[in-house]
């Protein structure tokens, strides 16, 4: 079996809209380790798209796992519930921001929590309108493709949209745009668009993920709460790519104090294991009548349980710390990079291991450079690498390494991918 042959297969039956950044098949991985059919290893710095923050197979997530199955592996947690749901609800609710009065609920998806988050926020308010940011990314479901602010590939050809939902400029300084050019502009739409009276919702993460690795600037946030506060808007905190220490605290949210009344989960919680998760405040929460969320597989036993093990493992191996151990490797090792191509970076940015590099062409930062970024990603595999690419332009690189990696392997990473971009 070689990877040329499974691919070739591959294209002939799943669609290319579901197509695969590298044609290297996984036969196993282990850690921050992935090796493909052909005995090729690769260091993970995608982790699966910042899910196996515990890293690849962590043992105790596997034996617990396992220790699942030998029981039971399915009953439905609206049918007949189980102790791991009611556990991690009650773990989720101890680690998120804000005070002990919360609730949870389970899915499967990020994109099934977004939507959950947005079902939950109109049932409590009994309005429509919801309010997301340029070049945010929420999901691929009709409701959460809507809440997208990039339209190529995300929503490209598959419109029309559910209403009623708007956008904002997100902030971005090095890209001239201020807090203060967000605000005006939600007060325009305020103005000119929506009442704030019909507004249920506004939804942000607190680092764009797909949009490119930009932080919210915490008076932004601050700011966002305020104007929730004024108007009785739900502020819901897309937590889907930031949580559970990938950015040097347990959610991201905790750097600027400021509490959401509902936060998304989903990717890091279970190493894998498909759940996502809806945590906020019992009143809204209660919104909804009985029966109007989940779904049959949201929760399952076997992701809680993994879920469960997801967490004392970030405890006991104190990764939330490791993360920003990790991410100052990465923003030293990347800024010497700079230094020495000024032309072609931009900018090194990082918020513990939500590292970045942005590319611009010939010193000019108004200059997306996408096709340094494409061919970076095209040959990343032959330094046995993988990598990920984000950003409004498709120019900026995305690292992801497993909080579980060792300096050893993080150094190791990071000298190929310094000779993958001089051989460019
Ligand atoms: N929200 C954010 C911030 C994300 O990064 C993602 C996935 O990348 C999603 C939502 C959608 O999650 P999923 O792909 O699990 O539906």
């Amino acid at each position: 079996m070689n990877n040329t042959d499974l691919q070739n297969r591959k294209v002939k039956v799943i669609a290319r809209g579901q197509g695969n950044v590298y044609p290297v098949y996984v036969e196993r991985a282990k850690n921050a380790e992935i090796w493909d059919v052909e005995g090729n290893r690769y260091i993970d710095f995608g982790t699966g798209i910042a899910v196996c923050n515990t890293g690849h197979s962590h043992p105790k997530v596997i034996d617990a796992v396992k220790n699942q199955i030998d029981k039971f592996s399915h009953t439905c947690v609206m049918v007949n519930p189980y102790e791991s749901a009611v556990e991690l609800a009650e773990k989720l609710i101890e680690i998120a921001p804000g005070g002990s009065d919360k609730k949870a609920i389970f899915v499967t998806t990020g994109a099934e929590a977004v939507e959950n988050c947005v079902k939950i926020a109109r049932a409590h308010t009994g309005r429509r309108g919801v309010i997301a940011f340029n070049g945010g990314f929420h999901g691929r479901t009709n409701l959460t493709m809507a809440l997208t602010g990039k339209i190529t590939p995300y929503k490209h050809l598959f419109g029309p949209f559910p209403g009623d939902i708007f956008h904002a400029p997100f902030p971005i300084e090095s890209h001239g745009i201020s807090v203060n050019d967000s605000l005006k502009a939600i007060a325009n739409l305020f103005k000119v668009d929506i009442s704030p009276t019909d507004v249920a919702a506004i939804i942000v993460e607190p680092v764009q993920g797909e949009g490119g690795f930009y932080s919210a600037p915490t008076e932004f946030l601050v700011a966002l709460r305020k104007l929730c506060d004024e108007h009785g808007i739900v502020l819901i905190a897309d937590e889907i790519q930031t949580g559970f220490g990938r950015t040097g605290k347990m959610f991201n949210m905790e750097y600027s104090n400021v509490e959401p009344d509902l936060i998304t989960m989903a990717k890091g919680i279970a190493g894998g294991f498909p759940i996502s998760a809806v945590v906020g405040k019992s009143e809204i929460m209660d919104a909804p009548l009985p029966g109007g969320l989940g779904g049959t597989y949201g929760g399952s036993p076997v992701a809680c349980t993994a879920a469960l093990a997801v967490l004392e493992v970030i405890e006991e191996e104190n990764l939330v710390q490791r993360s920003n151990e990790i991410g100052a490797i990465f923003n030293e090792k990347l800024t010497l990079l700079k230094n020495q191509h000024p032309e072609l970076i931009s900018d090194v940015r990082n918020k513990g291991a939500m590292i970045a590099i942005e590319l611009m062409t010939d010193g000019d930062i108004e200059q997306p450079n996408s096709a340094l970024t494409q061919a970076i990603i095209a040959n990343a595999a032959k330094y046995g690498l993988v990598l990920l690419a984000c950003g409004f332009y498709g120019n900026v690189i995305r690292f992801l390494p497993a909080l579980t990696a060792s300096n050893e392997i993080v150094e190791e990473g990071l000298e190929q991918f310094t000779k993958l971009f001089k051989s460019l």
